[in-house]
């Protein structure tokens, strides 16, 4: 019997929260949103910002509305939520203050570096929900152009993870089967559920070491996101989704049945 990761030929990575540090722009995002209102309190605006995310990212990822209705629609909730005074039709303006801390925010988690090297003989990838312009220049913030043979954005593509056709879009773009691709993500469902019923091989990037189906709970509040993947907590740890909490420790998984 070979190892789960054998005939592996390439790995696939998700891009917020598993190789970019979602938690860290997004709060640089909001610091820059409180600086035209410095009053307001921190903890009440990050819970806010988080509420009006998953009810008004999960539309756009869906194909409901636009990103710029989105981000509108993410304002104004806010705005209401902490009863901050901003006019109707002012929302895509001050969004735009909250996206240029975002983007200066950006940042690239310590542990990419070192994976993407031990996998050089490998074919890399990346499958993302999100805006494909914001998702590929997410990418060149972080240093990591050129590191990836092909990059799937949902925004593109027209369907998001957990779609299958997500994945096998991936898998077909490296002209390989889903079984020989391996995809790793933060989102238990979202990511590494999702492979496995595409066919691939899926694994849970789970930094916080939290519980299976708590993982909604810790998604980040700009990016990429995993809000449109409300799925089944009650799948739990039993269903033989291998977890890692570091990417460092991928290289070992995937190499070892190679
Ligand atoms: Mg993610």
């Amino acid at each position: 019997m070979r190892g789960m990761t054998a005939g592996i030929e390439a790995v696939l990575f998700d891009l917020d929260d598993t190789l970019l540090d979602g938690d860290a722009a997004g709060q640089s995002g909001l610091r820059a949103l409180l600086a035209l209102c410095p009053s307001v309190d921190w903890q009440a605006a990050v819970a806010a910002w988080d509420t009006a995310f998953r009810e008004h990212f999960p539309p756009y990822l869906r194909g409901e509305i636009t990103m710029e209705q989105s981000r509108a629609a993410r304002m104004r909730a806010w705005a209401d939520l902490m009863a901050i005074p901003v006019r109707a039709g002012a929302e895509s303006a001050w969004f735009d203050w909250y996206l240029a801390g975002y983007q200066e925010g950006w940042s690239v988690f310590g542990d990419v570096a070192g994976c993407l090297d031990a996998l050089a003989g490998l074919r890399l990838g990346v499958i993302t929900n999100g805006d494909g312009g914001q998702q590929r220049a997410k990418i060149t913030a972080i240093g990591l152009d050129g590191r990836f043979e092909v990059v799937i954005a949902s925004g593109d593509a027209g369907f998001p993870k957990p779609d299958p056709r997500i994945f096998h879009m991936a898998a077909d773009a490296l002209g390989l089967p889903p079984g020989q691709c391996l995809f790793v993500g933060d989102n238990r469902d979202g990511d590494a559920v999702g492979a496995r019923a595409a066919g691939m091989h899926g694994v849970w990037l789970n930094r916080r070491s939290e519980a299976a189906g708590d993982d909604m709970a810790a998604d980040d509040t700009a990016g990429d996101a995993a809000a449109g993947e409300a799925a089944a907590g009650d799948a739990a740890a039993d269903d033989g989704v291998p977890e890692i909490t570091s990417l460092a420790e991928l290289p070992g998984l995937v190499l070892r049945g190679r």
